[in-house]
């Protein structure tokens, strides 16, 4: 007979796990307590605009890949391109550029509006590259709790290269000291941001993001970034795998330190093994109130929220692109008020996405899809319907003085997402998107493991575990949480 898997949640990670255990063999259920697949990686239709409710920017497309791969299936089945143009950067100052895909374009850009040297730059990404092809294969790719996948060439590898991660110095000191303008740190600062961190307490080694972005490049599913689950669900269901949407679990059920399976309000479902795509955190709260919580690591500091604004605006603007950043004047007082004072600044770095630039089925002809987005501390208490507010005349006010125009008087359409709704939506505890942040350099070392130390059968997926936060870590989560159990089913 076959051996019964569940999956918790269908976010991007239980996705994964879901394909990945039917390719082992297991029959797999997956349980949704939302009605589609995706979790935060959500789609809306208003109107004529549709807007992707969550990630707008897809690095990685050879992790999506490698599922393909794996279950024998084209990949051109999953269309996507990658943008010519990274970001278009607005300064306080009024100072604007876009910063293009092409290399030696890219050099000339930071050359001519910033001053900075070709070579000097050339090498930092080059370093980059080299830091995250060493350190992804042990640290994106490998459990860090489990002895054996320290593989003891490439560990080598990686403490051999040590000095080269800077590793008493935080993103900002090695940009600031890298880079002659202020302007080019904070533009390489930014990239903090995409584990929900912050530049001014993040390790250094952190400046290996940006070359995803800059030397591999930013894509764009051409169905939205939606296609990356609906493709991912596609997979799974061809494997044979059962999706249960509107079913929140609402329990683990465990005996004797093993899983056993799982409860739902319409029944009880037994499993062999159980993967948990929930946060971490509500899955020890909710799913597993009397099992002991490993507190030291539920207790780290939470990654950055976020409030967003989507809007459908009657008129385009040549002069934006896919992606766009207006920079705060003051970056490090910015990200001191997400951390430290938990409080909305005055003067938030705005970022505003605009799909209908590339495909014109997003918004009505002459109109732009806007998602405009600014991190935000998690949610602690704060008065978030008056904060919400103050940020809308804000962003507004900030968008329409950088572009010239009066942006309000252009609205048609309009919701809005902010940390309590990331949580109700998608059991994001504290509105956190990324799980825990990665302000110190001990940080990934103190994400949960891919299983769980106390009871067998159970294993954890997605941004709140290793390896933590964004799309291409959450797809690996399930590749390594699969090798786990690989393991562990072999050592019986
Ligand atoms: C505004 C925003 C912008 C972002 N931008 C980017 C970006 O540009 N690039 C990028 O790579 N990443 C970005 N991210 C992060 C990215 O969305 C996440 O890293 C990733 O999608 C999270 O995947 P996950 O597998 O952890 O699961 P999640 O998406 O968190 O899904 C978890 C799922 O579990 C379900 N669930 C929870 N509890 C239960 C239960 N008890 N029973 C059944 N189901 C349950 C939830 O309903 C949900 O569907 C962004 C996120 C947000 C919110």
């Amino acid at each position: 007979m076959m051996k019964q898997a569940v999956v918790i949640g269908a976010g991007i990670g239980g996705l994964a796990a879901s394909v990945r255990l039917a390719k082992e063999g297991y029959q797999v259920t997956v349980f949704e307590a939302n009605g589609f697949a995706g979790g935060k990686i959500n789609s809306k239709q208003l109107g004529g605009y549709r807007f992707d409710m969550g990630p707008s920017v897809f690095t990685g497309p050879q992790y999506v890949k490698e599922l393909y791969d794996l279950c024998g299936e084209d990949f051109a089945d999953f269309p996507f391109d990658r943008l010519e143009e990274s970001f278009t950067y607005y300064y306080p100052d009024g100072h604007r550029f876009t910063l293009p895909h092409n290399r030696d374009e890219l050099l000339n850009v930071l050359h001519e509006e910033l001053g900075e040297d070709r070579g000097t730059v050339a090498r930092y990404l080059k370093q980059a590259g080299k830091n995250y092809g060493r350190i992804s294969p042990l640290f994106i790719e490998a459990s860090l709790h489990r002895f054996r996948h320290l593989n003891g060439r490439r560990l080598l590898t990686a403490l051999a290269t040590l000095p080269a991660y800077r590793l008493g110095r935080t993103m900002d000191q090695v940009n600031r000291s890298t880079f002659r303008n202020p302007k080019t740190a904070q533009l390489f600062n930014r990239f903090a941001s995409y584990n929900g961190s912050s530049p001014y307490l993040a390790p250094a080694m952190l400046n290996m993001i940006s070359h995803l972005e800059l030397n591999e490049g930013v894509f764009l599913p051409r169905e939205g970034m939606v296609q990356i689950p609906n493709k991912v669900r596609g997979l799974a269901e061809k494997l044979g795998v059962q999706f249960r949407f509107h079913e929140k679990v609402e329990e683990i059920d465990v005996d004797d330190h093993t899983v056993r399976g799982v409860r739902t309000a319409q029944g009880i479902y037994p499993a062999d093994v159980v993967f948990s795509n929930m946060d971490v955190a509500f899955t020890y709260e909710r799913l597993l109130p009397k099992e002991e919580r490993p507190e030291r690591i539920l207790s780290q500091e939470k990654s950055s929220s976020a409030i967003v604004f989507y809007l459908g605006v009657k008129r385009s603007f040549p002069e934006l692109g896919v992606h766009n950043i207006f920079f705060s004047e003051d970056y490090e007082t910015e990200y001191d008020h997400i951390f430290r004072k938990k409080e909305l600044y005055s003067d938030p770095t705005i970022y505003l996405n605009i799909t209908s630039k590339r495909v014109p089925a997003d918004a009505p002809a002459g109109c732009e899809n806007w998602f405009l987005m600014i991190n935000s501390p998690v949610n602690v208490g704060q008065d978030w319907d008056t904060e919400t507010r103050k940020m809308r005349t804000i962003m507004i006010e900030k968008v329409s003085r950088a572009l010239g125009t009066d942006v309000e008087a252009l609205i048609e359409e309009e919701t809005v997402m902010n940390p309590v709704a990331i949580e109700e939506w998608y059991s994001g505890k504290i509105g956190s998107i990324y799980g825990n942040a990665s302000n110190n350099r001990f940080a990934a070392f103190r994400r949960h493991a891919n299983f769980s130390k106390k009871i067998r059968g159970l294993y954890f997926v997605g941004v709140t575990v290793h390896p933590g936060g964004g799309i291409p870590l959450a797809i690996n989560s399930a590749k390594i949480a699969m090798r786990c159990l690989r393991e562990d089913v072999r050592s019986g």
